[in-house]
């Protein structure tokens, strides 16, 4: 890397990750005052963004044991909080976002319906969930064959490639692509970090008051070339099934089985094309990431063929997406509850951070100006600094285009 620096560009907050995370953080830094710019090495929404299922939960399905920990009462606020966003009343402005359902549903298998009556037993699910009456059941359980009992739950399926473009619409002046073959930490005397990166021959320094990163499972890579030994990441690795069909009728939830994660979580979702595709998740995908893809298809099918009989997806095509769920480490692989921002050790102005939710990036943006205030980083109120002369990052495309894209 040539060494003469070009130019310094000066910022109150450069957040490195452009997935949900980085993305909703810039938009609440941004309409609090701070001049801040988020840097993005692939495409916005990225990794596992736009591979979520899009469910804005209130942690009822973590209560399945019947119990409300006090981590899972941290996301119940969620999504009301998300619901004022999208109305345009709440501190981020989500009006440009779609919501493909306002509801999820939750059904039990033979196997496991004491669990399901534990579980409408507990605190957490009251008033917030319903038992559907055999005609107001969705179109696909409008069948003589189901005989199971049916839920209705209050929480809310977004659109997540519509959530992505929207915060990115917000902030578009502040968004750029940076290229990390050619970018590197510079460690200055008081510990502090700067970050060089050459573009178009030319090297610039970025200095930050504070970097957050939220470059999900990038965020190991870059505690790496810092040094920063704590805090450490963990990854979850799952293998979701995509079900591409003509069959007609959408649906979003999950059956509960014999373990504490439902057994199968479907949620449908558009494709370019204008089909639809099935997205499976839950202990199908868990426990997929031991199979090859051939095999979490069988178990796929064979899946819905028992909980859905009726259902025909002869002319569907299949594929599997293994993704992995960055997390920061855990006693025992313990499942976070919460968004997680810490300052690291070793470096006083990088902030590292993992939402481990999408329903979490919101509390996630509160911590971090929670942490900046405690490090008496104020709002300059700065106007973006010109930078034309950087590329901007595309919007990601999503699994399914990817995977079914003809
Ligand atoms: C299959 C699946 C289903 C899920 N379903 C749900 C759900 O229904 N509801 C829910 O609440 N949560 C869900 N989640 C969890 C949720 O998707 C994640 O917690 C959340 O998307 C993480 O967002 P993020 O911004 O931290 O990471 P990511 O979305 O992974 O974004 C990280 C971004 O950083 C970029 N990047 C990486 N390295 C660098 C670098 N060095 N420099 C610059 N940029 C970099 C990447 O390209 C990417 O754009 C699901 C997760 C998975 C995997």
């Amino acid at each position: 890397m040539p060494n003469t620096v070009r130019q310094t560009i000066t910022c109150d907050v450069a957040i490195i990750g452009g997935g949900i995370a980085g993305l909703w953080l810039l938009n609440r830094l941004v309409n609090d005052g701070y001049n801040a710019l988020l840097f993005e090495q692939t495409a916005l929404g990225g990794e596992q963004t736009v591979a979520s299922q899009g469910m804005i939960h209130g942690g009822i399905k973590y209560t399945l044991s019947g119990t409300l920990s006090g981590a899972s009462e941290a996301i119940a606020d969620m999504p009301a909080h998300w619901q004022a966003c999208m109305s345009g009343t709440g501190n981020v402005d989500l009006r440009g976002a779609t919501t493909l359902s306002d509801h999820f549903y939750m059904w039990s298998s033979a196997s496991a319906l004491s669990r399901m009556a534990t579980f409408l037993a507990s605190k957490a699910t009251r008033g917030r969930v319903t038992k559907v009456s055999s005609k107001d059941r969705p179109a696909i359980f409008q069948h003589d064959d189901f005989n199971g009992s049916l839920y209705k739950l209050v929480d809310m399926v977004l659109d997540v490639p519509s959530v992505v473009k929207a915060l990115a619409d917000n902030c578009q002046e502040r968004i750029f692509h940076i290229d990390w073959d050619k970018a590197q930490w510079h460690h200055l005397t008081d510990k502090k970090v700067s970050l060089d990166f050459t573009y178009d021959g030319h090297v610039h320094r970025l200095e930050a008051g504070q970097f957050v990163l939220t470059a999900g499972q990038g965020n190991e890579t870059l505690l790496q070339e810092l040094g920063v030994k704590s805090p450490q990441m963990q990854r979850r690795p799952l293998q979701q099934v995509m079900v591409k069909h003509t069959y007609p009728h959408r649906f979003f939830g999950h059956c509960l089985g014999a373990e504490t994660t439902p057994r199968l979580t479907i949620s449908s979702h558009p494709c370019e094309d204008g089909t639809q595709v099935w997205y499976l998740g839950g202990t199908l995908a868990e426990k997929g990431v031991s199979l090859s893809p051939e095999n979490v298809i069988a178990s796929a099918k064979k899946e819905l063929e028992e909980l859905m009989p009726w259902v025909d997806l002869s002319e569907a095509r299949w594929a599997t997406l293994p993704v992995d769920r960055a997390e920061p480490k855990q006693r025992n692989f313990a499942r976070p509850d919460k968004a997680f921002a810490s300052i690291t050790d070793e470096c006083p102005n990088v902030i590292v951070a993992w939402p481990t939710k999408l329903t979490l990036s919101p509390n996630l943006a509160d911590e971090v100006i929670e942490l900046l205030q405690q490090q008496r980083l104020r709002p300059t109120h700065g106007t973006a600094p010109e930078l034309s002369f950087l590329e901007r990052p595309p919007l990601a495309p999503t699994p399914w285009d990817i995977a079914f894209g003809d």
